[in-house]
């Protein structure tokens, strides 16, 4: 029998959780599919120095654990599996996991974004043989190894100086010269004794794919079109992400890049809502993600109770929004 929501939320990253929280403390009982990354991207990182509350910083599963548990306190329900198919064409709206059919009113869009790749065959051969999109994940596996981090984001950076805690070489390579990452972390790359740049130069292949390990990576310098290879046990691959939407793909309205549409965090199907990095290609961040699923929430909860009064979203005053609002937060 399918289960049957007011409110169902679809991903556990910072944005689903928050979600979670305000709308459990709004009675709305949510139901959180939580992918099979449940806790999203921040339990793949290591240090979280930037999420307020944290003065000395957080480990991002630990944060994301804690989100879970609070989450949970309120009364959210969990399904640990992926959302497999949607039907937003009317609502209730329709979500299909492996083992459930849930009917729900109102869906939150909260799944986030997962990494890219560089699209090599010799990548997608060796990715868990030398290969991979996750420092913190399989940085363990490069004790005392020769390492090499591909992009000039945020994201390589602070995977290529987590790797030097194993690694006894690590090589940042990037396509230009200038770097997309924050100052403060191209400062502290710079510094790091173990860390080196490669710059204006592309991955042309990685090596071995017969022996099915990492043994060379093969670089292409952009300026001089010199090709050069370099022994190496491993290397990762930090070039961003791409949004987790072709689940919606032709049901809801998407950028050219894939993200979702939103006006605030309205979509372009009444009663659905996105939050998080599945919606945001400009600012990314756990605090913001946390700060849209919150919005995503309220426009729900708000919704939810305009219909059960009888009234009109349109036609709810803007002092009924304000107490509402002021509910919540109390
Ligand atoms: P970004 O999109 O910021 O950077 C991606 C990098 O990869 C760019 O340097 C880009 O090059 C390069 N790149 C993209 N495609 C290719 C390709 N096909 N081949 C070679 N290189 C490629 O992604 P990040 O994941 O680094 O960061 C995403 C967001 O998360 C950012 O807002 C970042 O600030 C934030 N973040 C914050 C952290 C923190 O504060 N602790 C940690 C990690 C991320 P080019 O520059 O030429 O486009």
């Amino acid at each position: 029998m399918a289960i049957r929501k007011k409110l169902t939320i679809l991903g556990s990253g910072s944005a689903g959780l928050t979600a979670a929280i305000y709308a459990a403390r709004a009675n709305l009982e949510p139901l959180v599919v939580q992918g099979l990354q449940a806790g999203g991207q921040l339990t793949i990182t290591t240090d979280v120095e930037n999420f307020p509350g944290f003065p000395e910083g957080i480990q991002g599963p630990e944060l994301m654990e804690q989100l879970h548990k609070q989450a949970e306190r309120f009364g959210t329900q969990f399904i640990y599996d992926n959302a497999e198919s949607v039907d937003l064409s009317r609502r209730p709206f329709v979500v299909r996991t492996s083992a459930e059919e849930i009917l729900t009113d109102t869906l939150l869009i909260c799944t986030g974004a997962s990494a890219k790749l560089l699209g090599l065959e010799s990548e997608s051969k060796l990715m868990g043989h030398g290969v991979s999109a996750c420092a913190t994940c399989d940085g363990f596996f490069f004790k005392d190894k020769v390492v090499f981090v591909v992009g000039g984001g945020d994201t390589a950076l602070e995977e290529a100086m987590f790797l030097t805690r194993f690694a006894t070489s690590v090589t940042v390579v990037h396509r230009r010269d200038q770097f997309r990452a924050s100052a403060i972390m191209v400062e502290r790359a710079k510094k790091n004794e173990k860390v080196k740049f490669i710059l204006d130069t592309v991955v042309e292949d990685i090596e071995n794919v017969e022996k099915g390990e990492v043994t060379g990576i093969k670089l292409r310098n952009l300026k001089t079109k010199e090709v050069t290879l370099h022994a190496a046990d491993g290397v990762f691959v930090a070039i961003g992400h791409k949004p987790n939407t072709e689940l919606f793909r032709d049901q809801i309205e998407l950028t050219e890049n894939g993200y979702i549409v939103t006006n605030g965090v309205k979509t372009s199907v009444h009663g659905v809502f996105a939050a998080g990095d599945v919606q945001d290609e400009l600012y990314r961040q756990a605090i913001t993600a946390a700060g849209t699923g919150c919005a995503a929430a309220l426009e729900a909860q708000w919704l939810l109770e305009s219909e059960e009064g009888g009234q009109s979203e349109a036609g709810k005053s803007e002092a009924t929004v304000k107490q509402v609002a002021m509910r919540q937060s109390g």
